[in-house]
Protein backbone atom coordinates (compact mmCIF):
# COMPACT_ATOMS: atom_id res chain seq x y z
CA UNK A 1 0.00 0.00 0.00
CA UNK A 2 2.46 2.44 0.64
CA UNK A 3 4.39 2.03 -2.42
CA UNK A 4 1.65 2.39 -4.34
CA UNK A 5 0.12 5.99 -2.55
CA UNK A 6 3.77 7.13 -2.39
CA UNK A 7 3.54 10.80 -0.40
CA UNK A 8 -0.01 10.39 -0.30
CA UNK A 9 0.10 7.96 2.91
CA UNK A 10 1.84 7.41 6.12
CA UNK A 11 2.46 5.19 8.96
CA UNK A 12 1.46 5.43 11.66
CA UNK A 13 1.96 3.12 14.86
CA UNK A 14 0.93 4.82 18.10
CA UNK A 15 0.33 8.29 16.91
CA UNK A 16 2.19 10.29 19.21
CA UNK A 17 4.48 12.21 17.30
CA UNK A 18 2.39 12.15 14.05
CA UNK A 19 -1.12 12.97 15.04
CA UNK A 20 -0.09 16.24 16.84
CA UNK A 21 1.64 17.15 13.37
CA UNK A 22 -1.27 16.72 11.43
CA UNK A 23 -3.33 18.94 13.26
CA UNK A 24 -0.80 21.29 12.49
CA UNK A 25 -0.72 20.35 9.04
CA UNK A 26 3.03 19.85 9.09
CA UNK A 27 2.15 16.77 7.29
CA UNK A 28 -0.53 17.03 4.06
CA UNK A 29 -1.60 13.49 3.61
CA UNK A 30 -5.03 11.75 2.23
CA UNK A 31 -4.67 7.94 4.18
CA UNK A 32 -2.73 6.65 7.66
CA UNK A 33 -1.46 2.75 7.42
CA UNK A 34 -2.11 1.80 10.89
CA UNK A 35 1.21 -0.92 11.96
CA UNK A 36 -1.42 -2.14 14.82
CA UNK A 37 -1.15 -5.76 13.04
CA UNK A 38 2.91 -5.52 13.55
CA UNK A 39 3.85 -8.19 16.63
CA UNK A 40 4.72 -6.91 19.81
CA UNK A 41 6.63 -9.31 21.89
CA UNK A 42 9.94 -8.60 23.49
CA UNK A 43 12.46 -11.89 22.50
CA UNK A 44 14.47 -12.69 25.26
CA UNK A 45 18.15 -14.75 24.54
CA UNK A 46 20.41 -15.23 26.86
CA UNK A 47 22.55 -12.52 25.65
CA UNK A 48 20.28 -11.18 22.27
CA UNK A 49 17.21 -9.64 22.57
CA UNK A 50 14.74 -8.77 19.65
CA UNK A 51 11.74 -5.89 20.38
CA UNK A 52 9.48 -5.92 18.07
CA UNK A 53 8.47 -2.22 16.61
CA UNK A 54 5.28 -2.38 17.93
CA UNK A 55 6.34 -2.82 21.61
CA UNK A 56 5.28 0.28 23.52
CA UNK A 57 7.44 2.35 25.44
CA UNK A 58 6.68 1.94 28.34
CA UNK A 59 6.32 -1.82 27.89
CA UNK A 60 10.28 -2.02 27.18
CA UNK A 61 11.23 0.11 29.70
CA UNK A 62 9.22 -2.19 32.16
CA UNK A 63 10.85 -5.43 31.10
CA UNK A 64 13.13 -7.15 33.55
CA UNK A 65 15.16 -8.58 30.83
CA UNK A 66 16.23 -5.31 29.02
CA UNK A 67 16.68 -3.54 32.78
CA UNK A 68 19.27 -5.97 33.40
CA UNK A 69 21.24 -6.64 30.29
CA UNK A 70 20.65 -3.01 28.25
CA UNK A 71 19.95 -0.77 31.42
CA UNK A 72 20.48 2.36 28.88
CA UNK A 73 18.10 1.07 26.58
CA UNK A 74 15.18 0.92 29.19
CA UNK A 75 15.52 4.25 31.06
CA UNK A 76 15.56 6.39 27.55
CA UNK A 77 12.51 4.39 26.47
CA UNK A 78 11.18 5.58 30.26
CA UNK A 79 12.41 9.31 30.21
CA UNK A 80 10.26 9.81 26.46
CA UNK A 81 7.68 12.45 26.90
CA UNK A 82 5.18 11.56 29.29
CA UNK A 83 3.56 8.06 30.99
CA UNK A 84 0.04 7.99 28.64
CA UNK A 85 1.93 8.77 25.70
CA UNK A 86 4.84 6.30 26.65
CA UNK A 87 1.40 3.72 26.76
CA UNK A 88 1.02 4.90 23.08
CA UNK A 89 4.36 5.57 21.59
CA UNK A 90 6.15 2.89 19.90
CA UNK A 91 9.99 1.79 19.79
CA UNK A 92 9.55 1.55 16.58
CA UNK A 93 7.79 4.93 15.88
CA UNK A 94 10.58 6.39 18.22
CA UNK A 95 13.41 5.20 16.13
CA UNK A 96 11.08 6.54 13.10
CA UNK A 97 10.30 9.99 14.98
CA UNK A 98 10.59 13.27 13.13
CA UNK A 99 13.34 15.65 13.62
CA UNK A 100 12.43 18.83 15.78
CA UNK A 101 12.58 23.01 15.35
CA UNK A 102 11.36 25.63 16.76
CA UNK A 103 10.80 27.25 13.63
CA UNK A 104 9.03 24.61 12.34
CA UNK A 105 7.28 22.73 15.83
CA UNK A 106 4.51 25.50 15.80
CA UNK A 107 0.83 25.52 14.39
CA UNK A 108 0.37 26.33 10.60
CA UNK A 109 -0.54 30.23 11.41
CA UNK A 110 2.54 30.60 13.68
CA UNK A 111 4.41 29.01 10.61
CA UNK A 112 2.46 31.44 7.92
CA UNK A 113 2.95 34.04 9.61
CA UNK A 114 6.69 33.61 9.97
CA UNK A 115 6.82 33.11 6.18
CA UNK A 116 6.94 29.08 6.51
CA UNK A 117 10.76 27.71 6.23
CA UNK A 118 12.79 24.81 3.94
CA UNK A 119 11.53 21.65 6.00
CA UNK A 120 7.66 22.57 5.15
CA UNK A 121 6.12 25.13 2.62
CA UNK A 122 9.10 27.37 2.42
CA UNK A 123 12.22 28.30 0.50
CA UNK A 124 14.61 29.46 3.40
CA UNK A 125 16.03 28.15 6.73
CA UNK A 126 14.63 30.25 9.46
CA UNK A 127 17.71 29.16 11.90
CA UNK A 128 20.60 30.14 9.51
CA UNK A 129 19.02 31.46 6.29
CA UNK A 130 22.18 31.21 4.31
CA UNK A 131 22.65 27.30 4.45
CA UNK A 132 21.28 25.16 1.92
CA UNK A 133 20.09 22.81 4.27
CA UNK A 134 17.60 22.25 6.88
CA UNK A 135 19.30 21.64 10.73
CA UNK A 136 16.26 20.24 12.34
CA UNK A 137 17.37 17.89 15.15
CA UNK A 138 16.80 14.54 16.06
CA UNK A 139 15.14 14.23 19.28
CA UNK A 140 14.69 10.49 19.47
CA UNK A 141 15.79 9.43 22.62
CA UNK A 142 16.33 5.41 21.94
CA UNK A 143 17.77 6.25 18.50
CA UNK A 144 21.23 7.07 20.37
CA UNK A 145 20.90 4.33 22.76
CA UNK A 146 20.34 1.77 20.49
CA UNK A 147 23.35 2.67 18.08
CA UNK A 148 25.90 2.80 21.96
CA UNK A 149 24.26 -0.50 22.13
CA UNK A 150 25.43 -1.56 18.32
CA UNK A 151 21.86 -2.52 18.10
CA UNK A 152 20.41 -3.57 14.56
CA UNK A 153 17.09 -2.63 12.77
CA UNK A 154 15.03 -5.21 10.77
CA UNK A 155 12.94 -3.11 7.98
CA UNK A 156 10.35 -4.88 5.40
CA UNK A 157 9.54 -3.32 2.05
CA UNK A 158 8.40 -4.28 -1.49
CA UNK A 159 12.04 -5.44 -2.00
CA UNK A 160 12.22 -7.80 0.88
CA UNK A 161 13.54 -7.96 4.62
CA UNK A 162 16.80 -6.05 5.25
CA UNK A 163 18.86 -6.20 8.48
CA UNK A 164 21.82 -3.12 8.98
CA UNK A 165 23.15 -1.06 12.43
CA UNK A 166 20.72 1.43 13.62
CA UNK A 167 23.42 4.01 12.66
CA UNK A 168 22.93 3.53 9.04
CA UNK A 169 19.23 4.31 9.46
CA UNK A 170 20.03 8.42 9.74
CA UNK A 171 21.30 10.92 7.43
CA UNK A 172 22.62 14.36 8.09
CA UNK A 173 19.85 15.97 6.66
CA UNK A 174 16.49 17.51 8.94
CA UNK A 175 14.77 17.03 6.11
CA UNK A 176 15.51 13.62 4.66
CA UNK A 177 16.73 12.55 7.82
CA UNK A 178 15.82 8.61 7.69
CA UNK A 179 17.75 6.36 5.00
CA UNK A 180 15.34 4.06 4.25
CA UNK A 181 13.02 3.69 1.97
CA UNK A 182 10.04 5.27 2.47
CA UNK A 183 8.02 2.61 1.95
CA UNK A 184 9.77 0.59 4.51
CA UNK A 185 8.80 -0.49 7.95
CA UNK A 186 10.61 -0.84 10.76
CA UNK A 187 9.84 -4.39 12.17
CA UNK A 188 12.04 -4.83 15.21
CA UNK A 189 14.98 -3.99 16.81
CA UNK A 190 18.40 -6.77 17.78
CA UNK A 191 20.18 -5.90 20.57
CA UNK A 192 23.56 -8.10 22.10
CA UNK A 193 25.08 -8.05 25.10
CA UNK A 194 28.71 -8.26 25.55
CA UNK A 195 29.87 -10.22 28.80
CA UNK A 196 30.19 -7.24 30.84
CA UNK A 197 28.18 -4.18 28.72
CA UNK A 198 27.11 -1.08 31.11
CA UNK A 199 24.81 1.49 29.47
CA UNK A 200 23.37 4.66 31.01
CA UNK A 201 21.55 7.41 29.51
CA UNK A 202 21.10 10.79 30.73
CA UNK A 203 19.12 13.49 29.14
CA UNK A 204 18.35 17.45 29.97
CA UNK A 205 15.36 18.65 29.37
CA UNK A 206 13.07 21.87 30.55
CA UNK A 207 10.46 19.57 32.37
CA UNK A 208 11.28 16.09 33.87
CA UNK A 209 7.87 15.27 32.99
CA UNK A 210 7.02 15.37 29.29
CA UNK A 211 9.47 17.50 27.25
CA UNK A 212 11.48 16.15 24.26
CA UNK A 213 15.77 16.27 25.34
CA UNK A 214 17.71 19.48 24.37
CA UNK A 215 20.83 17.31 25.20
CA UNK A 216 20.77 14.03 25.97
CA UNK A 217 24.30 11.04 26.08
CA UNK A 218 23.95 7.60 25.46
CA UNK A 219 27.01 5.67 26.74
CA UNK A 220 27.95 2.06 26.33
CA UNK A 221 30.62 0.09 27.60
CA UNK A 222 32.69 -3.30 28.14
CA UNK A 223 34.75 -3.51 30.95
CA UNK A 224 37.82 -5.79 31.21
CA UNK A 225 37.98 -5.58 34.97
CA UNK A 226 38.27 -1.64 35.39
CA UNK A 227 39.45 -0.76 31.84
CA UNK A 228 37.42 0.09 29.26
CA UNK A 229 37.89 -2.70 26.42
CA UNK A 230 34.82 -0.72 24.28
CA UNK A 231 33.16 1.91 24.46
CA UNK A 232 30.29 4.31 22.30
CA UNK A 233 28.51 7.31 23.10
CA UNK A 234 26.18 9.01 21.17
CA UNK A 235 24.32 12.46 21.73
CA UNK A 236 20.96 13.21 21.29
CA UNK A 237 19.41 16.70 20.07
CA UNK A 238 22.49 18.24 19.24
CA UNK A 239 22.44 17.49 15.31
CA UNK A 240 19.88 15.91 12.61
CA UNK A 241 21.12 12.53 13.66
CA UNK A 242 22.41 10.88 16.76
CA UNK A 243 25.60 12.06 16.79
CA UNK A 244 28.55 10.00 17.57
CA UNK A 245 31.84 10.96 19.43
CA UNK A 246 34.53 9.12 17.55
CA UNK A 247 37.49 10.75 19.36
CA UNK A 248 36.29 10.22 23.18
CA UNK A 249 36.01 6.94 22.98
CA UNK A 250 38.73 6.50 21.21
CA UNK A 251 40.42 8.10 23.83
CA UNK A 252 38.95 5.91 26.66
CA UNK A 253 39.60 2.55 25.05
CA UNK A 254 42.05 0.93 27.38
CA UNK A 255 42.30 3.77 30.16
CA UNK A 256 40.76 3.41 33.62
CA UNK A 257 37.29 5.32 34.39
CA UNK A 258 38.83 7.21 36.72
CA UNK A 259 37.46 11.14 37.28
CA UNK A 260 40.19 13.08 34.82
CA UNK A 261 39.60 10.23 32.20
CA UNK A 262 36.05 10.62 32.70
CA UNK A 263 35.96 14.40 32.87
CA UNK A 264 38.53 14.49 29.87
CA UNK A 265 36.47 12.33 27.66
CA UNK A 266 33.56 14.47 28.34
CA UNK A 267 35.27 17.42 26.72
CA UNK A 268 36.15 15.66 23.54
CA UNK A 269 32.75 13.87 23.28
CA UNK A 270 31.24 17.30 23.43
CA UNK A 271 33.50 19.35 20.40
CA UNK A 272 31.49 18.24 17.57
CA UNK A 273 28.52 19.06 19.47
CA UNK A 274 27.54 22.70 17.43
CA UNK A 275 23.54 23.09 18.56
CA UNK A 276 22.00 25.83 16.93
CA UNK A 277 19.15 27.96 17.99
CA UNK A 278 16.61 26.20 16.61
CA UNK A 279 15.67 24.06 20.35
CA UNK A 280 14.37 24.93 23.66
CA UNK A 281 17.16 27.25 26.13
CA UNK A 282 20.34 28.55 24.68
CA UNK A 283 22.01 26.99 22.29
CA UNK A 284 25.08 28.55 23.91
CA UNK A 285 24.03 26.74 27.41
CA UNK A 286 23.36 23.40 25.55
CA UNK A 287 26.26 22.89 23.89
CA UNK A 288 27.88 23.78 27.71
CA UNK A 289 25.74 21.02 28.94
CA UNK A 290 26.96 18.40 26.85
CA UNK A 291 30.29 17.73 28.52
CA UNK A 292 28.22 17.50 31.36
CA UNK A 293 25.23 14.70 30.44
CA UNK A 294 28.45 12.88 29.39
CA UNK A 295 30.29 12.76 32.33
CA UNK A 296 27.46 11.77 34.11
CA UNK A 297 26.46 9.76 31.27
CA UNK A 298 29.62 7.71 31.85
CA UNK A 299 29.91 8.00 35.45
CA UNK A 300 26.79 6.07 35.64
CA UNK A 301 27.16 3.09 33.30
CA UNK A 302 29.92 1.95 35.54
CA UNK A 303 27.59 1.52 38.29
CA UNK A 304 24.88 0.54 36.09
CA UNK A 305 22.88 2.12 37.89
CA UNK A 306 20.15 2.97 34.86
CA UNK A 307 19.41 6.68 33.61
CA UNK A 308 18.39 9.97 34.96
CA UNK A 309 17.32 12.92 33.99
CA UNK A 310 19.42 16.14 34.81
CA UNK A 311 17.10 18.69 36.76
CA UNK A 312 17.58 22.54 35.90
CA UNK A 313 17.27 24.39 39.01
CA UNK A 314 15.81 27.49 39.35
CA UNK A 315 13.74 26.74 36.54
C1 LIG B 1 4.28 16.33 24.20
C2 LIG B 1 5.18 15.33 23.53
C3 LIG B 1 6.41 15.05 24.09
C4 LIG B 1 7.28 14.14 23.47
N1 LIG B 1 8.49 13.89 24.06
C5 LIG B 1 9.37 13.03 23.44
C6 LIG B 1 10.62 12.79 24.04
O1 LIG B 1 10.96 13.30 25.11
N2 LIG B 1 11.48 11.96 23.39
C7 LIG B 1 11.14 11.36 22.22
O2 LIG B 1 11.95 10.60 21.69
N3 LIG B 1 9.93 11.54 21.64
C8 LIG B 1 9.02 12.35 22.25
N4 LIG B 1 7.79 12.58 21.69
C9 LIG B 1 7.45 12.00 20.38
C10 LIG B 1 6.74 10.64 20.43
O3 LIG B 1 5.82 10.56 21.49
C11 LIG B 1 7.74 9.48 20.56
O4 LIG B 1 8.85 9.69 19.71
C12 LIG B 1 7.11 8.12 20.20
O5 LIG B 1 8.04 7.09 20.45
C13 LIG B 1 6.66 8.01 18.75
O6 LIG B 1 6.18 6.69 18.59
P1 LIG B 1 4.75 6.43 17.93
O7 LIG B 1 4.56 4.94 17.89
O8 LIG B 1 3.69 7.19 18.62
O9 LIG B 1 5.03 6.99 16.47
P2 LIG B 1 3.99 7.68 15.45
O10 LIG B 1 3.60 9.02 15.94
O11 LIG B 1 2.91 6.72 15.08
O12 LIG B 1 4.97 7.82 14.18
C14 LIG B 1 6.09 8.66 14.21
C15 LIG B 1 6.78 8.59 12.83
O13 LIG B 1 7.35 7.31 12.62
C16 LIG B 1 6.76 6.64 11.51
N5 LIG B 1 6.64 5.24 11.94
C17 LIG B 1 6.09 4.79 13.09
N6 LIG B 1 6.31 3.47 13.24
C18 LIG B 1 7.00 3.07 12.15
C19 LIG B 1 7.54 1.82 11.73
N7 LIG B 1 7.42 0.70 12.47
N8 LIG B 1 8.20 1.77 10.53
C20 LIG B 1 8.35 2.89 9.78
N9 LIG B 1 7.88 4.10 10.13
C21 LIG B 1 7.22 4.19 11.31
C22 LIG B 1 5.45 7.37 11.24
O14 LIG B 1 5.10 7.30 9.87
C23 LIG B 1 5.81 8.78 11.66
O15 LIG B 1 6.54 9.41 10.64
C24 LIG B 1 6.88 13.49 22.28
C25 LIG B 1 5.63 13.76 21.72
C26 LIG B 1 4.79 14.67 22.33
C27 LIG B 1 3.44 14.95 21.71
S1 LIG C 1 16.30 24.11 10.71
FE1 LIG C 1 15.63 25.70 9.26
S2 LIG C 1 14.65 24.61 7.53
FE2 LIG C 1 14.86 23.16 9.26
S3 LIG C 1 12.89 23.26 10.31
FE3 LIG C 1 14.25 24.75 11.31
S4 LIG C 1 13.91 26.69 10.27
FE4 LIG C 1 13.03 25.07 9.02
Amino acid sequence: MAADLGPRAMFVAGGTDLFPKLKRRQFEIDILIGLDFLPRQIHNGSAEHTIDAGVTLSTAARNPHLNELFAGYAEAAGLVSSPPLRNAGTIGGNLCVDTRCNYYDMTYEWRKAAGFCLKKDGDICLVAPSSPRCWALSSSDTAPMAIALDGFVTLVGTTGEREFPVASLYRDDGIEYMAKQPHEVVTSLRLKAGADTRSAYVKLRRRGSIDFPVAGAAVALELDGDIVSRCRIVLSAVASYPLEAPAAEAFLKGKRLDPDAVREAAELAAKPAKPLDNADLSHFWRKRMVRVVVEQALAQATTNRGASVVKLSGR
